[in-house]
Order: C-alpha cells, then sequence, then structure tokens
C-alpha cells in the first residue's frame, strides 16, 4: 500500500509561531508533524509515500526529509503551482497510487493502529473511509453522522448554524481511498470533505467512518500545537494507541451528569447537573476514556425515536463541549423487558444483556475501545449503577443528585459516596494518584 500527505495547506492561523514553516515540518519532540507520519506509514510496511507540496515550499521539503533513504522509505514530492486544496493535488497521481491508498493531511500529529483501519476498509468494500473521532474542537471542526453500519449519512462541515444539531464526530483527516473514488476526484482545485465525498455520497457510494479513540490532533493553532507538545512529553500520544488499554470512567446519565426528566425524549430539556461538565473535563485531561452508559427503556416504548435520542445525545455533548469537556462515546440500553404498554416497539420488548445492572454496554466500550476495567471507574445516582459497577469489578461511587441512591433496588454497597459527579472525579482520581 501507498500514502499520500497532503502538505500544501495554507496555516494562516498558526503563523505567529511557525513563521515561514509550513505546518507539516513544525517540532514536536525532536521530529517534525511529517516525519512522525513518515515513521507510522513505515512502521505498518507503507514504504512509498507522496507528498502534495506548495511550490514555494518544496525546497525546504527536501532539504528537510530528503529522498527517505535514511528513514527506508521512499518519498516523492509534488508541487502545486497553485494551491489545489486536499483533492486537487492528488488527481494527477491517482494512477500511480494502487488499488487502496492511504490520505493523511500534513497537519495532524497521529498515532495509530493503521492496520485495524485497513481491515475495516477492506471489510465495507467501502470506496473510502473516513478516520472519526471524538473532536477536542467540535465547533471548529467538520463533523459527519454515521448509521449503524458505519456509514455517512450526512456531512456537516465547518461553519454550521448555531441551530445544527449534531454529534461529536469529527473528521480526522486521515482516510483510505480506493480507486473506486477516482471517478469523483477532478482536476484543478477541490476539498475531500466539501467536494469528493459530497459527490460519492449522493452517488450511492457512501463514505465510511472509522470510530477511533485514538491520537489525532491536528496542529492548526498555537494552543493545539503546543498541546500536542505537552502530549508528546507525558508520552500520552504514545498511549493513546490500540495496542495499549486505557483506563475509563463509566458515567450514568439522567441524574448524573444531566437532570432527571422524566421520560427525557426532547433535546430542549436536557439540562447538565453542576459539576457535570468539570467531572469531564477532569477525566479528559487525566487520559482517562469519558464513556456514558446510560438505559433508554423509552425507545423500546416507543416514546422517544433514536433519532431524537440522538438529538439529546448531541445536545449533551454540545454542552459539554461549550465547557471543553468531551465525551469518548455514549453506550444505551434502548431495550425494556416488559411488554405490553401502547405503542411499543415489540422487537426491542426483551430481556438483554446490555440493559443496566447487566454488563453488557460497559463490556462492549470495552472491546470497543480497548480499555482496561480494573483501572476503571463507574459513577452514577442509583444502586442499579453500583450494582452494574461490582459486576464488573470496577470502583464505583454513588452520587447525592438525582435518585442518591434512594431506588434501593439492590443491596450493593459503592466504594465511596460523593456529593457531586465532580467529587467523584476527583476521589476516583485521588485513588489512583
Ligand atoms: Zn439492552
Amino acid at each position: 500500500m501507498k500514502a499520500v500527505i497532503v502538505a500544501g495547506g495554507e496555516g494562516r492561523r498558526i503563523r505567529s509561531v511557525a513563521r515561514a514553516m509550513p505546518k507539516p515540518l513544525l517540532d514536536v519532540g525532536g521530529r517534525s508533524i511529517v516525519e512522525h507520519q513518515i515513521l507510522l506509514l513505515k512502521r505498518y510496511e507503507i514504504n512509498e509515500i507522496h507528498l502534495t507540496v506548495r511550490g514555494r515550499d518544496l525546497a525546504v521539503f527536501r532539504d528537510n526529509l530528503g529522498g527517505g533513504e535514511s528513514r527506508g522509505v521512499r518519498l516523492r514530492y509534488h508541487a502545486e503551482r497553485e494551491p489545489l486544496g486536499t483533492a486537487g493535488g492528488i488527481a494527477p497521481i491517482l494512477a500511480r497510487l494502487g488499488k487502496h491508498f492511504l490520505v493523511l493531511y500534513g497537519d495532524v500529529m497521529v498515532n495509530m493502529d493503521l492496520g485495524a483501519l485497513v481491515r475495516f476498509h477492506r471489510s465495507k468494500r467501502a470506496a473510502t473511509t473516513l478516520v472519526v473521532h471524538p473532536s477536542d474542537h467540535p465547533l471548529d471542526s467538520d463533523l459527519v453522522e454515521l448509521d449503524d453500519e458505519g456509514r455517512i449519512k450526512v456531512f456537516r462541515p465547518k461553519p454550521r448554524p448555531a441551530s445544527a444539531w449534531c454529534r461529536n464526530v469529527g473528521n480526522a483527516g486521515i482516510y483510505v481511498v480506493s480507486q473506486k473514488l477516482a471517478e469523483f476526484i477532478s482536476s484543478g482545485p477541490s476539498d475531500f470533505l466539501r467536494d469528493v465525498f459530497p459527490r460519492a455520497l449522493a452517488a450511492g457510494k457512501a463514505p465510511y467512518g472509522y470510530r477511533t479513540r485514538e491520537y489525532l490532533r491536528d496542529i492548526g493553532t498555537p494552543q493545539r500545537l503546543a498541546s500536542v507538545r505537552a502530549d508528546w512529553a507525558t508520552r500520552r500520544i504514545e498511549r493513546c494507541h490500540l495496542d495499549f488499554a486505557l483506563p475509563a470512567i463509566f458515567f450514568d446519565r439522567d441524574g448524573t451528569l444531566c437532570d432527571i426528566v422524566p421520560l427525557l425524549r426532547q433535546s430542549r430539556d436536557v439540562r447538565l447537573l453542576p459539576g457535570a461538565a468539570e467531572a469531564i473535563r477532569r477525566t479528559n485531561e487525566a487520559g482517562y476514556l469519558a464513556v456514558v452508559a446510560t438505559n433508554q427503556p423509552v425507545i423500546a416504548r416507543g416514546l422517544c425515536s433514536l433519532e431524537e435520542l440522538e438529538r439529546i445525545h448531541a445536545q449533551l455533548e454540545s454542552l459539554l463541549c461549550e465547557q471543553g469537556a468531551r465525551l469518548d462515546a455514549v453506550y444505551y440500553c434502548p431495550h425494556h423487558p416488559d411488554a405490553g404498554y401502547p405503542g411499543e416497539v415489540p422487537e426491542l420488548k426483551t430481556a438483554c444483556d446490555c440493559r443496566k445492572p447487566e454488563g453488557g454496554l460497559v463490556r462492549r466500550a470495552a472491546r470497543d475501545l480497548n480499555i482496561d476495567l480494573s483501572r476503571s471507574a463507574f459513577v452514577g445516582d442509583s444502586t442499579m449503577d453500583v450494582e452494574c459497577g461490582k459486576r464488573l469489578g470496577l470502583r464505583t461511587i454513588l452520587i447525592e443528585t438525582g435518585e442518591a441512591g434512594r431506588d434501593g433496588k439492590y443491596a450493593a454497597r459503592p466504594d465511596a459516596r460523593c456529593p457531586d459527579v465532580a467529587d467523584a472525579v476527583r476521589s476516583i482520581l485521588q485513588h489512583v494518584a
């Protein structure tokens, strides 16, 4: 397999620190961003790498990277006389790239399992697969909506109207592209996200989204560059690779992160509880995954559609993101065991292994995200959450908001009780420190 690194971007917002240096050549831990990319590609036996660069940057790229011999790869440069955009620069070399190839934006610090990505792409027989992830700056990111199979339903490029609701599923700037996509890549300036992918979608060749919790951060602003450098120094970038299990804090939703609204079904009814954003932000900063696990029998009872539930979760994610907090994933159980309500969805009226206190949601998250459950914790407001956490061997914290344990359904005792969810996270992080 071959790869293309798109390194012809402008980098207006980072000029204050980059000066004349192209973004991909900025240093992180003694190597340029693009060198980190080359080493990652090499690790997955991708040895022929094409770089599309602006004509005036060609010399500085050559000076810095040479022909790639010292790193055991072959580098090929393609200089653009005028800016051609992310896709336009690839059009002239498409025929040289083989049946499937990788595309990386040169301003993304990335450490991920490229083998798993390519296997996903092949298994879906996709024309193209985008790497997607929860962005730490969703308002300034291009977002997508996925269906249950991982196909992209809608592209929501930035800037979006304030009224547009969407989940925090951001385009990370890494793609696997098959020649099936070639018919949508025209010569002349064009952009993958704005031109090529929407054309493919409209023609019935929906791109796929490959979700990952691995390390993908653009260095588009001085602040983001500084945080990538800090993550390198603390080895967070290395540890985020799927090879390494990460600890997680699981959060119940209603009564823990948001106010209990009986049978919550409308996104405008979502209200964050005090401490919710702080709790998630601290979880993010500590390098723990922040995962919601919630029972949503309203789906089985026909009181809320899956689309409405997505809207509720989009609203929850937006309220959190306004305060600098990011959820890594939301898992819900749509089932309900007792049949006999008017308007219910019969196929969801079933005993399942995911309705808490069963552990199905947590186990699924652990599998998807490679979570180390022995270092993880569960925070909730009911004895059912405590029982669920206990069954999985997690540290459990019962909090005094929401039901405050008054449901009394299970006798399981929590490891600690805390006034609210922010105190719970503080207590979890202190316990491991
Ligand atoms: Zn279930």
